[in-house]
């Protein structure tokens, strides 16, 4: 039988902390491959996976290489921890193709009859032997092409080649539950995926502005968050319409202010959503200096709304290093689609990058920003809601 051996990441240093990092960890595991007939169980050190077909596992690979919190796992075979079936189940795995070789054992099972060298030695022994007369046939220890891992332990042994790194962090929900501001630019998701990778539980929350915005564009939102879900399925979206504020903010407010006033109310929105959440945390794609909103002084203005903890993740990183981030993450090809955003509509020509605070203040005064914001229309979707929406790639396609 077949086992996915993982190891934990940063969390085995979480002390007290450690369990609980680790039951919730394990209960992601189990939420993201809720669709494979698996089972699971755990030790102090791992969380196992049995896997019975094993044409699955390029699929739950790909599924675990994105779950935060994971430092690395293997493809095992599992057998007794005696040393004869170790033997057979290692000569049954070498790859004749990488004939130069070695073996490492780590045994946890301190009564176990041999020390972990004597088992290399045996085992590499009993490789070379029923391998016998093919070229390039030999053990080195310093460049081998291939490595057998044994790992011994009271009810089990476990043979395996190599490591696959996941994706480190710490497991989603470890440190609490935010919202994040996703548009469906190239930013926002990327920020969206540092922040889950460091624990936080995410919800996102997307401002449309219809029929200033299209139906694409949020499509292409939903589209953005389907692959957020890929690292966790809870993820929900929150479409707030924003047409009517934005609307007020044009008519009423000096052109220059808008974008900074828009962002506020964002902001104010975003704040209301953490309250009923019981959340703290607010996240946006923000990068400094990336344009005129994102200035220290647009950004000191805009976290003066609200009384949350404002995370940007991308707050010191250039364009192309977000962009090489998206691309990683697969969700480069749907943000550049050309679809605007309800930033864009109404965009001043001159928008101010040195806002005074008394000025946006006083501006704000000229709109009923308290109701409007209340009144905004709001829809949830959840995983189900949006797989049965069609991807917008494919309509294009
Ligand atoms: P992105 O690439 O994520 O769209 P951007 O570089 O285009 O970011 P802005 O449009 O100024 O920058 O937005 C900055 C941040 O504000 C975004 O990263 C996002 O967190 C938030 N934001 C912008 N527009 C929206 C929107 N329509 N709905 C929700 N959040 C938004
Ligand atoms: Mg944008």
């Amino acid at each position: 039988m077949k086992v996915i051996l993982i190891r934990f990441g940063e969390l085995t240093l979480k002390g007290k902390n450690r369990k609980e990092c680790e039951r919730v960890l394990y209960n992601n595991i189990q939420k993201q491959l809720s669709d494979f007939e698996l089972t699971f169980h755990k030790d102090r050190n791992r969380i196992y996976i049995n896997i019975r077909k094993v044409e699955y596992f390029e699929e739950i690979k790909g599924i675990i290489k994105k779950i935060p919190g994971i430092h690395s796992f293997s493809i095992a075979d599992v057998c007794e921890p005696n040393i004869e079936t170790i033997k057979e189940v290692a000569i049954n795995n070498f790859n004749i193709d990488m004939p130069c070789f070695k073996v490492n054992t780590k045994r946890s099972d301190k009564t176990f009859p041999l020390l972990s060298q004597e088992v290399s030695r045996i085992v590499g022994g009993a490789i070379l032997f029923a391998n016998d007369g093919l070229k390039g046939m030999r053990v080195d220890v310093k460049n081998p092409e291939q490595e057998i891992n044994i790992e011994i332990q009271k009810n089990s042994a476990y043979v395996f080649h190599q490591k696959i790194l996941g994706m480190g962090g710490l497991p989603i929900g470890t440190a609490g539950k935010s919202i994040v501001l996703l548009s469906g630019g190239i930013d926002s998701p990327v920020a969206a995926i540092m922040a889950m990778k460091r624990g936080l539980k995410i919800t996102c929350l997307h401002f449309s502005s219809p029929p200033y915005t299209k139906q694409e564009s949020l499509q292409k939102v939903f589209d953005l968050v389907k692959i957020l879900q890929t690292f966790d399925k809870d993820i929900k979206l929150i479409d707030c319409n924003f047409s009517e504020i934005q609307l007020a903010i044009h008519q009423e407010c000096q052109d220059r202010y808008e974008v900074t006033i828009l962002r506020r109310m964002m902001l104010r929105q975003a704040s209301r959503a953490c309250y009923k959440m019981r959340s703290r945390v607010i996240i946006t794609g923000e990068s400094l200096g990336q344009v005129a909103s994102q200035t220290i002084d647009g950004m000191f203005v805009t976290d003066n709304t609200v009384p949350n903890l404002i995370l940007r993740p991308l707050i010191t990183m250039d364009k192309l290093e977000i962009i090489k981030l998206a691309e990683k993450y697969k969700t480069y090809e749907i943000s550049i689609l050309p679809y605007e955003d309800c930033c864009v509509i109404f965009l001043p020509k001159n928008p101010a990058t040195s806002p005074k605070l008394e000025i946006i203040e006083a501006e704000e005064e000229k709109i009923d920003f308290k109701k409007l914001i209340e009144n905004s229309p709001i829809k949830i979707y959840k995983y189900n809601d949006l797989h049965q929406t069609n991807s917008i790639l494919d309509e294009l396609m």
